[in-house]
């Protein structure tokens, strides 16, 4: 019988987290492979507008880092990942600015923004492209190595061998010593489900969480999944668009049909979603010309040397639709978004069965039951190194 593939470490999904993993590992000297259910530029991660957070202001520091993310999920995240992750985040963005990420930049230093829930100016930012900025870079230097990529394979069954693992990717079976889970959440399928909007891509389906609990892997928090404040409600090309959180960071607010502002723009993610569902259910909305419920965002607060330089994809989208947020308020409901929950992961992210690991949405804790925007992308380079280092390592003992 033909002998299958062997790679030390396999990687599922090529979002962020996956490709970090994977940089990390062939960084470590193992051989990798990295399978992935469409091409590898289709992901979530690619999609993310706003920013990455991690704390270089002068008045800020990890540690009020932590405080916010523990705040924000109302102390539901586990202390040691979110340490974890805050503490790792300055080296996270030099080592992103080493494979090439340009972070926007201001006076000198980095160009920092508030998001919701933050104490402090944190958010960094590519434009408006964020996302799209650090997969591209992750991928050239994924692309630069050794590692193979099985794009159009996705997994659809793994099980444990007494060496390892076996992976049935497309129509490949691949044999690996460790497997790194990366393939995102379940909000698209979750969504189309319920009936509702999404911002996610159509990959976002879920099953390779429901193999690991198959083999045994705990999960936490799986019930939990957020909803953006801000999803696009008018015109037809933007319906599910998320608007990013750096409009309301920029000045931008959230009215009712009076012209009333009814909440924080700044609060915790499922604050401001809980009052704009609130606004609506008393009749206090609007509705759009399709008859769907909505708020107004007033981004025309927005200073235009802002807007111009944080959110000029945003801009193009609507001018393309035919209305200029600069000069009239949008229409915004939230949609759904993220799976805050995940499986459960230890300082290595490694989950509860040994020698598989997890990183980026399909895992839990690092946000616990409310995720503040900026830590997802954050999330995936930090726990995505550590996942790809841990596996590396146990591939060779
Ligand atoms: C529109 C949008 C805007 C966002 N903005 C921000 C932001 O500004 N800041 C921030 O921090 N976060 C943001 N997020 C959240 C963040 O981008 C994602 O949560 C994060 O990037 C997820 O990364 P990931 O690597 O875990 O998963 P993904 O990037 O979703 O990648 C998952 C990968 O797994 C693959 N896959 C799925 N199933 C299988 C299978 N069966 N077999 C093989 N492969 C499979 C997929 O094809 C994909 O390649 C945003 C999300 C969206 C959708």
């Amino acid at each position: 019988m033909a002998e299958l593939p062997h790679f030390d470490v396999l990687v599922i999904g090529s979002g962020a987290s996956g490709l970090a993993a994977a940089v990390a590992a062939e960084r470590a000297g193992a051989s990798v492979a990295v399978a992935t259910k469409g091409a590898l530029q289709s992901c979530n991660s690619a999609k993310a507008q706003g920013g990455i957070q991690a704390a270089f202001g002068e008045d800020d520091s990890p540690e009020l880092h932590t405080e916010d993310v523990m705040r924000s999920s109302h102390e539901t995240a586990d202390p040691e990942l979110v340490q974890i992750l805050t503490s790792s985040a300055p080296d996270a963005i030099h080592w992103l600015e080493e494979l090439g990420v340009e972070f926007t930049r201001q006076n000198g230093g980095y160009r920092l923004a508030r998001c919701g829930g933050a104490s402090r100016h944190r958010l960094l930012q590519v434009g408006d492209r964020t996302g799209h900025a650090i997969t591209k870079m992750l991928r050239k230097a994924f692309d630069a190595s050794p590692g193979v990529a099985f794009p159009n394979h996705p997994l659809t069954s793994l099980e444990s061998t007494p060496t390892g693992w076996k992976a049935v990717c497309g129509d490949e079976t691949i044999d690996a010593d460790t497997v790194v889970l990366a393939a995102g959440g379940r909000c698209f399928k979750e969504a189309e489900e319920r009936g509702e909007l999404s911002t996610n891509h159509p990959g976002a389906t879920g099953e390779v969480t429901r193999m690991a609990l198959d083999l045994g892997a705990e999960a936490r928090d799986l019930d939990a999944l957020q909803y953006h404040p801000n999803g696009g409600a008018w015109p037809t090309n933007m319906l599910g668009y998320s608007i990013p959180e750096t409009t309301r960071a920029y000045g931008a607010t959230l009215l009712n049909a009076e012209g009333e502002e009814f909440t924080d723009p700044l609060g915790p993610r499922d604050e401001v979603s809980a009052a704009i569902f609130k606004e609506v259910e008393e009749g206090r909305g609007v509705e759009t010309e399709e008859g769907r419920p909505a708020v107004w965002l007033d981004t025309t607060r927005i200073p235009q040397a802002d807007a111009e330089v944080s959110l000029p994809y945003m801009l193009r989208r609507y001018r393309a639709g035919g209305i200029d947020p600069l000069r009239e308020k949008i229409l915004t409901y939230p949609v759904l978004h993220y799976q805050n929950g995940g499986l459960v992961i230890d300082a290595d992210a490694q989950t509860t069965v040994e020698g598989l690991y997890a990183c980026g949405e399909i895992a839990g804790g690092t946000h616990g039951r409310n995720r503040m925007m900026g830590n997802s992308l954050l999330e995936c380079v930090v726990f995505g190194r550590r996942a790809g280092k841990a596996a590396a390592e146990k591939a060779r003992t």
